[in-house]
């Protein structure tokens, strides 16, 4: 093999530059998917170095991502605006709300033409959910997509997802305000659901920053109380913010590991669930 070939038979489209490290296709390699590139690889080597356990960080947030997914749909929620999707290879969005609600909606929206290329063929079949190539920098070409209108119902509540994407993937420009101008959007009993990477000061949490700065140029890691600023004042769902493998919402009785008994890998993201009133 010449390394850069993901599958055979896959002839990536021309628009795709295979020589740089994308976030989608290198979180893909370190779940252990198949539609990564040698950059991509070696970009996830990078994670590995730093944080040997970079794979188990990636499925614990997709696990996480189900969580509250599946949370979210027991609150009633049938519709997810899931932004940062990443490739839809792996347990994701639709699966995770439509095992519970086959009728939920999902729209997934991401800005690496990669996951459009791979989620049209995968949802093919499924006409509850979509993919939109859209950057959640520019939030009102997201909103105004014909997909995301045709797909969504703006009168009733809506899950907004930014889930292992949002702030951590961003410098400190906006990234407030653009999650503001679609919440905005949407009416009261609506959610936004958001994992990021956090700083509280662990050795770890900085060498995963390291390895993002590295391999793709970004990855920032936030304070617990910053990324709580990233729910833009709405009302924490129990059990508020917190470290991914202790995080099961609307599970009050559920005896967790004290955090620092958390292998330190596990002290790397946090969930939190907000409910716009
Ligand atoms: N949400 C999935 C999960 O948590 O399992 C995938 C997370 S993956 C680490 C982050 C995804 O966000 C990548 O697929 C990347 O292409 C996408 N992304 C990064 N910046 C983005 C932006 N500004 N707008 C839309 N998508 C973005």
């Amino acid at each position: 093999s010449d390394g850069a070939t993901p599958n055979e038979g896959y002839q990536p489209p021309s628009e795709f530059d295979i020589n740089e490290p994308t976030i989608a296709r290198v979180y893909d390699a370190l779940l252990g998917g198949k539609d990564n590139f040698a950059a991509d690889r070696a970009g996830a080597d990078t994670y590995l170095k730093y944080v040997p356990d970079s794979g188990k960080c990636a499925k614990e947030n997709r696990e996480a991502l189900v969580k509250g997914v599946q949370y979210l749909v027991r609150q009633g929620i049938d519709q997810f605006l899931d932004i940062g999707s990443g490739l839809p290879t792996v347990k994701n969005t639709h699966e995770a709300a439509q095992e519970i609600n086959p009728e939920a909606k999902v729209v997934y929206v991401d800005n690496d033409p990669i996951v459009l290329a791979h989620g049209r063929a995968l949802l093919a079949t499924n006409n509850s959910t979509t993919v939109v190539t859209a950057d959640l920098r520019r939030p009102n070409e997201i909103l105004e997509n014909e997909d995301v209108q045709r797909m969504l119902d703006f009168s009733r509540p809506i899950a907004l997802m930014i889930v292992g994407l949002h702030m951590h993937f961003h410098d400190d420009e906006q990234p407030d305000e653009w999650v503001r101008t679609i919440l905005d959007t949407m009416p009261a009993g609506s959610y936004l659901f958001i994992t990021d990477f956090v700083d509280t000061g662990e050795p770890l949490q900085k060498a995963m920053e390291q390895a993002g700065l590295e391999s793709l140029g970004n990855g920032w890691i936030r304070t617990p109380e910053r990324i709580k600023e990233h729910f833009l004042g709405l009302p924490l769902e129990p059990p508020g913010l917190d470290f991914l493998a202790r995080w099961f919402p609307g599970e009050p009785d559920r005896v967790l590991t004290p955090a620092e008994d958390l292998e330190p890998y596990q002290r790397i993201l946090m969930a939190g669930i907000a409910k716009k009133g």
